[in-house]
Parts: C-alpha cells; sequence; structure tokens
C-alpha cells in the first residue's frame, strides 16, 4: 500500500482557515479595521458596497508598509505583532494571528496599496484566489488602502450562505460601532453606496457615545471609574430611566477588545438591583482595562470570547463599580412601586405585576375609557382586595407562568372580582352569566368557557396574532388609518437606525404613521396610527424598530417582519388588567384569525381543558 497523507496545497489550507476566520462581510470589516488600528492610523474610512458583498474598503493613515512586508502580510502566519510563544500571552494589539489577510484573499479578489512615510513610491499588490496577480510601485498616500471585492466569488455555496443586505449590512453596522467605539479618538467614517452613514470626527467617550447612539443619551449617561491594581473599569453605565427592551446599547470591551459575555452582563444588569423591570437593557458602554496575563484571548478564532483567571472577581468588581456609579449619581433612590399613588388611579398598572409597564398600548376597542365604565371603581377596589397579600402568588407565577394550577394560583377564584358577578340570575340554577363570562388571572390569561370546558388564553399571545393579521393586510392594500398630529415632531436617529427606517418608511407609513425624511439621519412624524395615538410615538417607533431588527436574522421579508414587529410592540402585555368588554373582544378577534393557534413567533395563544380530563384527574 502505498502512503496516502499529503500537505494540503497552501491556497486549500488558506481556504480552510478562511472558514473560521471570514464568515460574512462583517468579518472583513472587523480584521481590516483592526490592522489600520494596529498600524497606528489616526484616520480610518469604511467603504462598503451592497452590504460588503461587492466590496468592503480601509483606508488608513498608518505606518504603511514596505514592499516586502506587503507581499508578506498575504502569507499565513505572517505577522509583526509577535515573535515568540511568549508574547502570546501579553498581546497589546487586535491582531495577532497573522490569518486574516491570507484568508480574505484565499477567497476574495483583494487590491492593496501601502506607502510608509518615509518611501517616496508605494506598492500596489493584487491577490485572487491567495495567487498574487500584480506587485507593481505606485503613487499612494502614505498610510495603507486595502480593498476586498465580491467575497466568496470562488466560494460559490458559501456566497449562497450570505444573507439579505440589510442582514449583511446590519453585521458591518455593529463591527463599524464597537470599532469606533473602542477608539474614540480617532476619526472614523462609513460610506455603503456613496452615502456617508457616519462622520466620527475625534473627541472623548462621551461624545463617541453619543454620536453613534444618537442625542437623546446624552443626559442618560453615568460615569464609571474604579481602578485597583489589577483591574480598571471606565466608561458609561445608562441611568435607570433610560432602558430598552431589546438588545442593542451593550458594549463590553476588555482591553479594547469587544467581547461578549452573558456573565459580566449580569453583573451590570444586577447592579442596579430593582431600578430595573425585569427583561430590560440598560444601557452601558465599559471597558475593562487588565494585564494582559491574566486573560487568554485566544479561546475563540473570532476572539468574542474572553477568558479570566478569576471571573468571580471581575463580576464582582464590575457590580460594585456600577452599583457606586450610581449610588454617587444620585440616580438609587428608591422607585417604591409599592407606595405610587398611580395604583389607586390607575388600574392597568398593577404594581405587584409587572413595575415596569410603561403605559401599556391599548388597542382599538381592547379597552373602552375606564372613566366611562360604571364598574369601574367597583372593580377597582376589587381588584385591590384580589391582589391584597397575593404579592408572592403572583410572582411565583410570574415565574412559572406554565403552573397555572400551582397551589398559590388558585387563591384567585376565591375572591370574585364583583359582588354582582357572584349573583345567582338563572332560574335554571345553573351557572350565573357571570361564571360564563371571561376571567383574567395573574393579569395574563383569560379563562374563556367553553361547552366541553374552558381555554385558558395567553392574552399577549392573542394579542400578537390579531394585530399581525391586521397589519399584513394593512401592509397588502388596506392601509390603516393615521391620526395628524396638531404639532409635528421631529426625531433624530442613531445613523444606523436611521438607515434602517429609511428603508421601509413606505411600509411603516402603511401602517397608520405618517413619517417623512428630514435630512440627515432626522425624520418628521405628521401623523401616527389612530388607534394607537394614545402611545408617545416615539416610544413606539423605537420599539418597533428593535423589534424589527431583532428579527433581522430570520430573514421573514420586510412585510412579515415589520407586521410582527409592529404586532409585538402594539400587544396587549402580559401584567395588563382587561375588562371583560375587552377580553370579550380579544376572544372573538382571536377567533377571527386564520391562525388563531399561535403568535407569529411560534408561541401557542391557547391552551384547551375538556371537563372529563379535569374530572379524571380529581380521580372521578
Ligand atoms: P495580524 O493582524 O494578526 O498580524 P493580518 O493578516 O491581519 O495578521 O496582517 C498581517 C500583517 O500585515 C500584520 O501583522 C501587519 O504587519 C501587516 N498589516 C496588515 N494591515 C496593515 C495596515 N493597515 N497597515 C500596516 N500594516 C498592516
Ligand atoms: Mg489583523
Amino acid at each position: 500500500m502505498t502512503d496516502v497523507i499529503q500537505l494540503l496545497p497552501e491556497n486549500v489550507a488558506n481556504q480552510i482557515a478562511a472558514g473560521e476566520v471570514v464568515q460574512r462581510p462583517s468579518s472583513v470589516v472587523k480584521e481590516l479595521m483592526e490592522n489600520a488600528i494596529d498600524a497606528g492610523a489616526t484616520q480610518i474610512k469604511l467603504i462598503v458596497r451592497d452590504a460588503g458583498k461587492a466590496l468592503v474598503q480601509v483606508i488608513d493613515n498608518g505606518c504603511g508598509m514596505s514592499e516586502t512586508d506587503a507581499r508578506m502580510s498575504f502569507e499565513r502566519h505572517a505577522t509583526s505583532k509577535i515573535r515568540e510563544a511568549k508574547d502570546l500571552f501579553a498581546i497589546n494589539t487586535m491582531g495577532f494571528r497573522g490569518e486574516a489577510l491570507a484568508s480574505i484573499a484565499a477567497v476574495a479578489q483583494v487590491e492593496m496599496r501601502t506607502r510608509r512615510a518615509t518611501d517616496e513610491l508605494g506598492v500596489r499588490i493584487v491577490v485572487e484566489s491567495s495567487s498574487v496577480k500584480t506587485q507593481e510601485a505606485c503613487q499612494c498616500p502614505a498610510g495603507t488602502s486595502i480593498s476586498v471585492k465580491n467575497l466568496f466569488f470562488n466560494v460559490p455555496a458559501r456566497r449562497n450562505f450570505l444573507k439579505s443586505d440589510p442582514v449583511e449590512m446590519r453585521h458591518i453596522l455593529d463591527e463599524f460601532q464597537r470599532v469606533a467605539m473602542a477608539n474614540p479618538d480617532l476619526f472614523f467614517s462609513l460610506h455603503h453606496n456613496d452615502q456617508e452613514i457616519f462622520h466620527l470626527p475625534p473627541g472623548n467617550l462621551r461624545q463617541r457615545v453619543v454620536k453613534i447612539f444618537g442625542e437623546i443619551v446624552n443626559k442618560k449617561l453615568v460615569p464609571v471609574q474604579q481602578e485597583t491594581d489589577i483591574l480598571k473599569i471606565t466608561g458609561f453605565v445608562g441611568k435607570p430611566d433610560y432602558f430598552k427592551k431589546a438588545r442593542g446599547e451593550q458594549l463590553f470591551f476588555v482591553n479594547k477588545r469587544f467581547i461578549k459575555s452573558n456573565y459580566l452582563h449580569h453583573a451590570v444588569v444586577s447592579a442596579y438591583e430593582d431600578l430595573l423591570p425585569e427583561d430590560a437593557f440598560p444601557l452601558y458602554v465599559l471597558f475593562l482595562d487588565i494585564d494582559p496575563t491574566r486573560i487568554d484571548i485566544n479561546v475563540h478564532p473570532t476572539k468574542q470570547e474572553i477568558k479570566f483567571d478569576d471571573e468571580k472577581l471581575v463580576y464582582n468588581y464590575l457590580k460594585v463599580s456600577v452599583r457606586h456609579a450610581l449610588g454617587s449619581h444620585n440616580v438609587t433612590p428608591t422607585l417604591d412601586f409599592e407606595q405610587e399613588p398611580a395604583f389607586q388611579a390607575y388600574p392597568t398598572q398593577m404594581p405587584s405585576l409587572r413595575p415596569e409597564q410603561e403605559q401599556p398600548a391599548s388597542v382599538g376597542s381592547f379597552r373602552p375609557r375606564r372613566e366611562e365604565d360604571p364598574r369601574h371603581a367597583d372593580n377597582l377596589r376589587n381588584w385591590q382586595r384580589l391582589y391584597e397579600g397575593l404579592d408572592l402568588a403572583a410572582k411565583t407565577v410570574e415565574r412559572e407562568p406554565g403552573d397555572v394550577f400551582s397551589g398559590e394560583s388558585s387563591m384567585n377564584f376565591e375572591v370574585r372580582p364583583s359582588a354582582e358577578n357572584t349573583a345567582m340570575d338563572d332560574e335554571s340554577g345553573s351557572f350565573s352569566k357571570s361564571q360564563k363570562e371571561p376571567y383574567q388571572i395573574h393579569g395574563q390569561y383569560i379563562v374563556s368557557h367553553i361547552k366541553s370546558g374552558f381555554l385558558l388564553i395567553d392574552q399577549q399571545a392573542a394579542s400578537e396574532r390579531i394585530l399581525y393579521e391586521r397589519y399584513l393586510e394593512a401592509l397588502g392594500n388596506q392601509p390603516i388609518a393615521t391620526q395628524k398630529m396638531l404639532f409635528p415632531k421631529t426625531l433624530e436617529l442613531p445613523a444606523a437606525d436611521a438607515l434602517l427606517l429609511r428603508a421601509i418608511l413606505d411600509e411603516v407609513n402603511k401602517l397608520g404613521f405618517e413619517i417623512a425624511e428630514f435630512g440627515g439621519n432626522a425624520f418628521i412624524i405628521h401623523g401616527v396610527p389612530a388607534d394607537l395615538s394614545s402611545v408617545s410615538e416615539e416610544t413606539l417607533l423605537e420599539k418597533v424598530l428593535a423589534q424589527y431588527k431583532d428579527n433581522l436574522e430570520l430573514e421573514l421579508g420586510t412585510q412579515d417582519n415589520l407586521a410582527r414587529a409592529m404586532a409585538r410592540s402594539a400587544a396587549v402585555r402580559r401584567g395588563q388588567l382587561l375588562s371583560v368588554p375587552e377580553m370579550q373582544d380579544l376572544i372573538d378577534r382571536l377567533f377571527a384569525c386564520a391562525v388563531p393557534f399561535s403568535s407569529p413567533s411560534g408561541r401557542n395563544c391557547f391552551i384547551t381543558f375538556e371537563l372529563a380530563e379535569l374530572q379524571k384527574r380529581f380521580g372521578g
């Protein structure tokens, strides 16, 4: 038998390595921008076409390369950043593997122009599928410009695997913003298809945060600054009254390298203690500086994860630092919802359930005006009675929403919502009318009688389903009526969100908004959906955009995504108390839906309980 093992040809090895390093256009963005930073550039310009699929170009004014280095930079494991194994444990540059350029050049058409300030002439090198096509002297500014064209042109399977332009662009924006955030002292710009999306002059971190997240965060930033011998923490966290319901404004950097860490996220969130509602995301941009010998950044090839030698210590220190920052800026007063007088005045804000709810969005006829409802005062008293001493029960169930038969929750059934409701009004002595009425438990579920038993309806899932179908219709051919605003409002969005909104503006307007572009990243709101006019227009729009971004990965297509996002944002929430007519209306509409069984994201809208089955469970 002959021997069968052979070394792979260089270009094949490079392509395999590229599988790790280059996942999508945004990976190229990250690698090229980090190289520019390592090269000591003070100005870094990113140019992309077709969400990076046609072109990713980074132009820097850094140190440039000699002709030999330029040629060498495309070799695998060629790096100027470490020399020996021990350097691996003290890395101060973004790159160190010497893999990026070799990998990129294996799966794209790459053109590099580079010149050191001291050289008269620069060099131009063109590499395609790992082979050098051109190498020649050229006139060019000092620094380096690298263009990466037609990524994966030679790997059709991977090219086809790329997501739609909005998704890929989203990833590029994320990478760009992270690098720009970590280096506020440098100039950055970003052009996409000839449009300038970011222009970030050098400044301090606060200015950079505001440039990227938008002017509204300026008054919401609390500085964090703590230092010990081994760890330094600097940056900003958001005040507790500023948070989002979705991820997006949370950034950790360890030695200027962006990292993802649920563990550290938890540390920050827990520093807010009760100041934040459950599943709210506070803003933070935090820099941890730590002796490089105490961390291992080698864990993952794309280097977003990191290992600390004492993770617990970092956790605690981070938590204390954030807590201290919030405390010393006097943003930790007792936000004691139990004492809020609003409790008395507005029963939909049941404090013990979900203190976080901003005014919940009411939808169309779901919520008749309460002051016109004669039972309102009565109900309120009863609701209060109902919840007295039941905080604990409500909270328990909150954690285990599936467990509706738990001991505590059954207590609810012992208290009737109103005296009138307990009356037997039927001569035949069968169920009273009220007992056939739908009944809400824990502000989350609706019990509805059916002949063979009862349904337990998840009010939020049901409401999302109803609205989703309605919005899809609206996007088809029945736009929703607009309520004109007396005073149009301008809205300045973060650049990334502005880009998104411009792309879907026509559709958004079909949902009842009347929004026009106002130059730059500004928009002017002339009107809002008529049936949602009670909700703050900014909040609604912000929620819709956040949801829309979250859904991008699902590749739903604009209309489906937007209908989902809008439905999610406008739906009746868990924790929102509903009157009987509201519940009835919700049930009627749910069963008029094409697909009443599940919410657009796949949650069950209701569960059926058969009497026969219940009897069996009781041993009957
Ligand atoms: P690494 O960054 O891990 O060293 P790369 O493949 O990204 O590996 O780059 C290889 C080498 O090419 C770098 O070590 C650096 O010497 C050089 N290089 C890459 N980009 C630039 C740039 N923009 N300016 C100057 N030198 C660069
Ligand atoms: Mg590099």
